[in-house]
């Protein structure tokens, strides 16, 4: 069976880490040994972990690490590559190469786009290069209702719309989070109903 690169992509909470490891225990079950990478886990440390609570010890990946080596160092039958909006792009040439000349599979995690609503590098180029690209439809909700698409950055209340396209928040002391919401509301920066809002301003 010729190997693929597959990439899941999907704003925050559609489950895609969830995906990642549901993937990855259907592999081990039927034999195949695989590496799980990350960078910036949102717990701090090394894992891939899900907002559902599961969680499975992974290798971050820094700028250093060369993932075809790291992949032939394990043994790896498969690679699942998480967070991968946070890796730079020769790490996606190198999952490629990965799938081309070594034969092994590589299932790719991520988000679409960053909190001004503009691809991540990695992404753009996982677009251009994977055998297939699905985007996920397990369904996250805007406050209204409507399907979730777009991450809005959130500092002090209000939808940031410059600033450093990476930067780590929902952690415990964070004063930066992000919330999920549909296209008409992150593009109006409205993270609450009007009234609501008022009340609380
Ligand atoms: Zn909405």
């Amino acid at each position: 069976m010729t190997a693929r690169l597959k990439f899941f992509y999907g704003p925050m909470d559609c489950g895609k880490s969830t995906l990642a490891l549901q993937i990855h225990h259907n592999h081990t079950r039927s034999g195949r040994k695989g590496l799980l990478l990350t960078r910036h886990d949102r717990s701090g440390s090394p894992r891939i972990t899900t907002r559902i609570g599961l969680a499975k010890n992974a290798t971050e990946l820094t700028d250093d690490h060369d993932v075809r080596a790291l992949a032939n160092t394990h043994n790896a039958d498969y690679v699942i590559c998480d967070e991968v909006q946070f890796y730079p792009v020769g790490h996606i040439e190198q999952m490629a190469d990965l799938v081309d000349c070594d034969g092994i599979d590589v299932y790719a995690f991520g988000l679409a786009t960053d909190f001004r609503s503009v691809l991540f590098p990695a992404t753009q180029r996982l677009l251009e290069l994977a055998d297939e690209a699905l985007r996920l439809q397990v369904e996250v909700l805007c406050w209204c209702g409507s399907e979730g698409q777009l991450n809005a950055r959130v500092i002090d209340g209000h939808v940031a719309r410059a600033g450093q396209q990476v930067v780590i928040g929902d952690t415990d002391d964070a004063t930066v989070h992000y919330q999920v919401l549909c296209r008409k509301h992150y593009r109006a920066g409205e993270l609450a109903a009007v009234e609501a809002f008022t009340e609380a301003s």
